[in-house]
């Protein structure tokens, strides 16, 4: 806090202060998102009335997270929770049970019209359950203007004084998001129909897919979690040379050998990281939503124009 304003607040809970203490509203809105893609978002739409507290950083896995002590502390303190929805973060009512937790919780993705999992010939990993609600809701820019819409609500609820600011910062982010969704449409759309498929292991495209015509094959015989063994690539070598698709985004791939095989044998290059469940670190390729969204549609977009 400001070391003046922390003066006066003094004087005021002294009793001492001339102005009345309520014109004090310096001190930031505590709010806890569950995860990196939120905390974003509501620093966008809270701006400097608010104080972010992401539960589930960059680089980590919402799907598998486990709330640590610190977590609740923060979630006790904080007035707003916002959480995804769709199941995808299904340890947070547990948290906020535990924690005691009486603040307000808003699901960003109310209102979005839920989609499940696009991979085709799917797979089960990272705890996603195939039947269900694909949670990423987020991989459509459209999407995030609800989200945007419901965190400034959420905001407005538990801030009224600010609700004008809120207003006008989630305004001004709906402009971007649109902005970002025409030049998505636009790189995808120089690329033949035909052509726009892709093999990765992330089965988290189904509202990307949706949005702009694309076709997300899971890479046949490769397990998820695990470096593919030289019998599983070969599986994958037949199956990029039948459907035709040079553009593979299969993670867990580093062994150089079988790298190698892939190229000499299929022409394919694995595709660099695509940011799915949260940011990259500060500085990173996709540190902020719309950061990660450009990325992806950038990889994606020059993987397809190979196929
Ligand atoms: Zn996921």
């Amino acid at each position: 806090m400001h070391r003046v304003i922390r003066k006066l607040l003094a004087a005021c809970i002294a009793g001492a202060a001339l102005l009345p203490c309520a014109s004090f509203a310096a001190e930031p809105v505590p709010v806890v998102a569950s995860f990196s893609i939120l905390g974003d978002l509501v620093r966008v739409v809270g701006g400097e009335r608010v104080s972010v507290t992401t539960l589930v950083g960059p680089d980590e896995d919402a799907h598998v997270f486990e709330p640590k002590p610190t977590d609740a502390k923060a979630l006790v303190q904080s007035r707003l929770l916002v959480v995804n929805g769709l199941g995808f973060e299904p340890w947070a009512q547990k948290l906020a049970k535990s924690a005691s937790y009486k603040g307000e919780t808003v699901v960003a993705s109310m209102g979005v019209k839920p989609l499940v999992m696009a991979e085709e010939k799917g797979h089960e990993g990272k705890g996603h359950q195939h039947d269900e609600a694909d949670p990423h809701a987020w991989q459509n820019p459209l999407n995030v203007v609800l989200y945007t819409r419901n965190i400034a609500a959420a905001l407005a609820k538990a801030d009224p004084a600010g609700a004008t600011a809120y207003q006008a910062n989630a305004s001004a982010y709906v402009k971007e998001l649109q902005t970002l969704d025409t030049w998505a449409k636009a790189q995808f759309a120089a690329i033949p129909a035909d052509k726009r498929k892709v093999i990765t292991s992330h089965d988290a495209f189904s509202y990307l897919a949706a949005q702009y015509q694309i076709r997300f094959l899971a890479p046949q015989g490769v397990s998820t979690d695990a470096e593919p063994s030289a019998k599983e690539v070969a599986q994958l070598i037949r199956q990029i040379q039948r459907e035709k698709i040079r553009a593979v985004f299969v993670e867990n791939m580093s062994n150089p050998r079988l790298l190698a095989q892939l190229g000499k044998d299929a022409g394919v290059t694995v595709g660099p990281a695509l940011y799915v469940d949260a940011l990259s670190a500060a500085g990173g390729p996709a540190d902020s939503y719309l950061r990660l969204m450009r990325h992806n549609v950038t990889q994606l977009a020059a993987g397809m124009r190979g196929n």
